[in-house]
């Protein structure tokens, strides 16, 4: 009994009676959809997904983030662990534009996940299935600065995994080592690499400040982020200098501030490490310019619409 009100509590987040989801070229209801409880994905993680966020734009239309950026690499995600993939960018940015008019949703997080059929083996598959659900999800750090502990987990070795690729399996770590910072009260973990150096979050990356430049890990031992190559586009185009290089904590202790960003987390500032107080005032960082800056791009709050006389439209960044 507590059990079943538990799941509904649950599913009352994610989806209800009337959410339609995405299933393999069919617009069906979340809760009547059925996946195989033999399939390959469920008993070993071997599946791959992408969290994506839809935005209403300051001209009042719904528009994905970065919604070929984010099929790009799901599909790579797919190729990189030998999951067959079927579909088409195009096919799969308007699929998920169906799921977010059929649910009437505006902002909101998207999640397409592939998976393997019925499969003990650990053989190679000729099929694979696609899901498309989508929720409407605040930034999943909250929106005030957060407490980050260094975690005893460490990123895996990229000789382990396919870390470029965004599979569920990886997620495992980042679960523990998220769990292990929550009960030790704090908001997230940062996970170094197998060498030492500070890597990411378990679901977003990181940049620190230091004397008006920014600096973040390279990529090789991270998932590199679409948030990422966004913050370092908002960079380039606002003069900020980054560097892409290693450091560890006590270079980041040292910071005058730092931040993660992710899809879900969006751009979210750091209290403090290890209990360890960054120095500059948030509102007075580089790295707050970078949290607006990355808001209205989603938003498209910085992009000026002038109409011509062919009502084309010409986009100009504030
Ligand atoms: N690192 C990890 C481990 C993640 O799970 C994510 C979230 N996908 C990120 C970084 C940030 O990636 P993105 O900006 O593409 O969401």
């Amino acid at each position: 009994m507590r059990e079943a009100k538990a799941l509904s509590t649950t599913m009352a987040q994610y989806y209800n009676d009337s959410t339609i989801i995405y299933n393999n070229g069919q617009f069906v209801k979340a809760a009547e959809a059925k996946m195989d409880m033999y399939s390959q994905s469920l008993h070993y993680g071997y599946s791959v997904f992408e969290g994506i966020r839809s935005y209403k734009t300051v001209r009042g239309t719904t528009k994905i983030f970065k919604a070929e950026e984010h099929f790009v690499r799901l599909k790579n995600s797919a190729i990189a662990i030998n999951l067959p993939f079927h579909w088409t960018v195009e096919q799969l940015i308007a699929a998920t534009y169906e799921v977010l008019k059929q649910n009437n949703l505006g902002d909101a997080y998207i999640r397409p996940v592939v998976y393997a059929p019925a499969n003990m083996s650990f053989a190679k598959n000729e099929q694979s299935h696609i899901v498309i659900e989508a929720w409407e999800m605040a930034p999943f750090l909250g929106d005030k600065l957060i407490r980050v502990v260094s975690s005893s987990f460490q990123r895996p070795n990229p000789r382990a995994f396919k870390l470029e690729a965004k599979a569920a399996g990886h997620y495992v770590n980042s679960i523990l080592a998220s769990q292990e910072a929550k009960s030790k009260g704090f908001d997230e973990a940062l996970l170094s690499d197998m060498n030492g150096n500070i890597a990411e979050g378990p679901g977003a990356n990181i940049f620190f400040e230091k004397e008006g430049k920014l600096v973040t890990p390279p990529k090789g031992h991270i998932l590199a982020g679409i948030t990422r190559a966004t913050v370092l586009e908002l960079c380039q185009e606002m003069g900020i200098e980054v560097e892409e290089r290693h450091f560890l904590t006590d270079e980041l202790k040292q910071a005058d501030a730092a931040f993660f960003c992710g899809t879900a987390a969006e751009v979210i500032g750091f209290e403090s490490l290890d209990n360890v107080k960054f120095q500059k005032n948030w509102n007075e960082t580089i790295s707050r310019a970078i949290q607006v800056a990355y808001k209205n791009r989603v938003t498209e709050k910085d992009q000026k619409f002038q109409s011509t006389e062919n009502n084309k439209s010409q986009s100009v960044v504030a």
